[in-house]
């Protein structure tokens, strides 16, 4: 208890009093079991659902009794008094540090059940998919104990599955496959094909991962665009127009314009009547340009050469080739045509949130993870998210041992090898973790080297992953692993079914050796929480060397001197401590740029509530007929003359909503490349983020007022007939398909989201 009173009195005594008021209530809850399980299981859900009542809970010590009751009835596991605690702490909106083995799972589901039952919809949002549909599946009958629904939603359901999966009560999924929900609701034109039904709080596990170390990475929803590269046929007819006769370039060669004699060219070439009908403005015509603007404005070996069957840019102010740049994706694909190569497939980004502002979303967030007190600072700045800590069922009687620190990375790694050989000749299990799938590798093939056996996680498969880590604490077992892979199953001792219990406890329990400290204490500390479950002995031990990343990062200007010994390793307190230092610098500078990042996000997060509510506005009322036909009051009553109301009310609603999708995606695609080149103006002293603000404000007024501009243009050239508006044929189709990806995983390219820029001038 002693090592947490500096934390609470940290927290200004709030926290310490809120604790010892739950504990008093469990004690209380503790009390009442037995008499109330003398109670059937109806009248125990009644008597809970009771205590519900108007969204609080009157008498949590009664509720917390009759949840105990019904984990044991259910699932055969008796709470502890300290996972009741937990349960409460959760409901009361806090991050919850609870050490690794001590039952987070049905906490989780306890607290979720309760929050059911205060009639709010709960999304538990677990580390993937695999613990989504294991824990939904697994904590299912306490849930519908109550009477509440329960469900997973995972990779690989259709949206019809996901609608209903969401209609439930409680819904497990992991992060991404809420937000790719959340973006692919953002692209619905009536409200029956959302899939999701919007939720009242957000439970999160491993809670420091989703809301600190991932909080700014994008998911993202990418969209192909139809229509838009010109086909082979056009590609070729434009290979054959002279310039001045079929068409001209202005002076500065930046435009191209058709003639009429060139027009006139195209039409007889396709055997169409006019390029410039309704049919083919959006169309045909958008094509032609594009092939146009190939042929005549870019010229090989000056603007992009061909090399290995790929265009590949001229950066114009270097001579050299950028590699990571592209056109617009309809002139890459127009120059790819011309030049006879394969066209690649063209996207566009539609729209794209951080898990951030995503968490955002929720109206109450809470959460557990084994790690939260070093993430203290950030939850409340960022979330305004409370930490409370909880003790441990039994004691910890793992061992911490001191760093082993070597001057160089070679002798270091041989330590290490070292370690685990004479750890492995006693038959305790060791589990390693290393900074990458690189290392883990290498490490693996030393291993071997000695005839050791070794298994070798990647983050790659995780149900997989989850049976060879359950396995980890047997008898001579050597598990290697980098930091994410395997995490939320819990390793026991003596193999998962804990035959060998006893013995591995005599042999110390499960090593955990770090090939490295992280940058953040948190991360060392989530893998040392790997051994000791439960009261079990451990051990976890850290290797550094002064040529680690950290070091290299966190001590960057500082000349330390030590003196090794023969094998390389420093043993003095003296660059202990500076270690430590090295960290709490690297740690500072992590909260700084997650700060500075979240600043350019927070505007964009902010914008994107505006479009979301703006949407719904057009979704769910009438607004958009409303709004094109006191701007086209004639075209409005010409319509209305003619066509079912309903009919036309959903043909308004698509135009408006087709034009403000666009504006979106071409704002996004805008502020992306703002945001890569404000930093020079941080050089002229200018504050980047506030000229980044001033032109995210600015464009995103226009945004408003040229999506409602474009969508009156639209109304009033549109066929709308009794099927609706025909916006496909006046080149307005939506992505025929679209697809997502976080960006640590972006199918595109490498260079981010600047890659895919909005077509330019060429459209107009
Ligand atoms: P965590 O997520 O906190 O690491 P888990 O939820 O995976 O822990 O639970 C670890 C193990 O402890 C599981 O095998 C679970 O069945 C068991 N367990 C949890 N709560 C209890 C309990 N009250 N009594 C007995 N076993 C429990």
């Amino acid at each position: 208890m002693a090592a947490f009173d500096w934390f609470w009195k940290a927290m200004g005594g709030k926290q310490g009093r809120n604790q010892k008021r739950s504990l008093a209530i469990v004690d209380q809850s503790e009390a009442r079991r037995e008499e109330l399980s003398n109670l059937e299981d109806a009248a125990l859900s009644a008597r809970a659902r009771k205590l519900c009542d108007g969204g609080n809970l009157s008498d949590p010590a009664e509720f917390l009794a009759i949840l105990a009751i019904a984990a044991e009835r259910t699932l055969g596991l008796s709470p502890f008094p300290v996972q009741s605690q937990a349960v409460l702490r959760l409901l009361e909106g806090d991050v919850i540090q609870m050490a690794t083995g001590e039952g987070k799972t049905l906490v989780g589901a306890m607290a979720s059940t309760g929050f059911g039952m205060m009639g709010k919809r709960v999304h538990t949002i677990t580390v993937n998919d695999y613990l989504a549909a294991r824990d939904a599946a697994w904590m299912g009958p306490l849930v519908s104990f109550f009477g509440l629904s329960v469900a997973a939603v995972v990779e690989g359901m259709t949206p019809d599955e996901r609608r209903q999966a969401y209609r439930s009560d409680i819904v497990y999924a992991p992060v991404n496959e809420i937000g790719f929900d959340v973006l692919r609701d953002q692209l619905i034109t009536s409200r029956e094909d959302a899939v999701q039904h919007g939720a009242d709080v957000a439970l999160v596990d491993e809670a420091d991962s989703v809301l600190v170390d991932e909080a700014l990475v994008p998911l993202v929803l990418a969209g192909n665009e139809p229509g838009a590269a010109p086909s082979g046929r056009i590609t070729e007819i434009v290979r054959r127009l002279k310039e001045k006769t079929h068409y001209t370039v202005d002076d500065e060669r930046r435009n191209v314009f058709l003639t009429d004699e060139g027009a006139h060219e195209l039409e007889r070439a396709l055997g169409i009547n006019s390029l410039y009908d309704d049919q083919h403005v959006g169309t045909t015509l958008v094509q032609v340009n594009l092939a146009l603007h190939a042929q005549a404005l870019l010229i090989k070996d000056v603007h992009y050469i061909v090399r290995d069957g790929k265009v590949a840019l001229i950066d114009a102010s270097k001579g050299r080739v950028a590699d990571l740049q592209r056109w617009p994706d309809g002139v890459q694909a127009a120059v790819e045509a011309k030049e006879g190569l394969a066209v690649t497939e063209g996207g566009r980004i539609l729209d794209t949130i951080t898990l951030q502002a995503l968490m955002g979303r929720y109206p109450e967030v809470c959460g557990m993870t084994g790690t939260a007190v070093e993430a203290t600072d950030q939850l409340r700045s960022f979330y305004d998210l409370r930490v409370s800590v909880i003790e441990r069922n039994k004691p910890l009687r793992r061992f911490d041992e001191a760093d082993r620190i070597y001057a160089t990375m070679a002798e270091k790694n041989a330590a290490i090898v070292d370690e685990i050989l004479r750890i492995h000749s006693t038959g305790q299990p060791v589990l390693v973790g290393t900074q990458d799938v690189a290392e883990s590798e290498e490490l693996a093939a030393a291993l071997r080297e000695h005839d050791v056996e070794v298994n070798v996680l990647n983050a790659k498969n995780d149900a997989e992953e989850a049976q060879i880590i359950a396995e980890a604490g047997d008898i001579g077992r050597v598990t290697v692993s980098t930091q994410m892979a395997g995490r939320g199953t819990d390793i026991k001792l003596g193999g998962a079914d804990e035959s060998d219990h006893d013995a591995v406890v005599q042999l110390g329990g499960l090593a955990v050796i770090g090939t490295a400290r992280h940058r953040t204490a948190r991360l060392d500390n989530q893998l040392r929480g790997r051994a000791g479950r439960q009261g079990d002995p451990g051990l976890s031990l850290f290797f550094v060397s002064l040529e680690d990343d950290m070091i290299a990062v966190g001590g960057a200007g500082e000349d330390v001197t030590a003196r090794p010994e023969a094998d390389g390793r420093i043993d003095s307190k003296r660059i202990q401590d500076w270690v430590e230092h090295c960290q709490r610098v690297t740690e500072g500078q992590l909260l700084e740029i997650h700060s500075q990042t979240w600043k350019y996000n927070k505007l964009l997060a902010d914008q994107r509530d505006i479009i979301d509510e703006r949407r719904s506005q057009l979704l769910d009322t009438p607004t958009a007929w409303n709004e094109l036909a006191e701007r086209s009051p004639e075209r409005a009553q010409e319509l209305a003359g003619s066509i079912d109301a309903a009919v036309l009310e959903q043909a308004a609603r698509e135009i408006m909503l087709y034009h403000l999708d666009f504006g979106w995606s071409e704002h996004l695609a805008l502020m992306d490349d703002v945001r890569e080149s404000i930093h020079l103006r941080a050089i002229a002293r200018e504050t980047p983020i506030d000229e980044y603000h001033r032109i995210a404000v600015r464009e995103f007024k226009n945004l408003a007022n040229e999506a409602v501009a474009e969508a009156v243009d639209t109304f009033n050239t549109v066929l709308i007939d009794a099927e609706g508006a025909h916006l496909d044929d006046h080149g307005l189709a939506r992505p025929s398909a679209t697809w997502t990806y976080m960006v640590s995983d972006n199918p595109l390219s490498g260079s981010g989201n600047s890659v895919i820029k909005g077509i330019g001038s060429i459209f107009r």
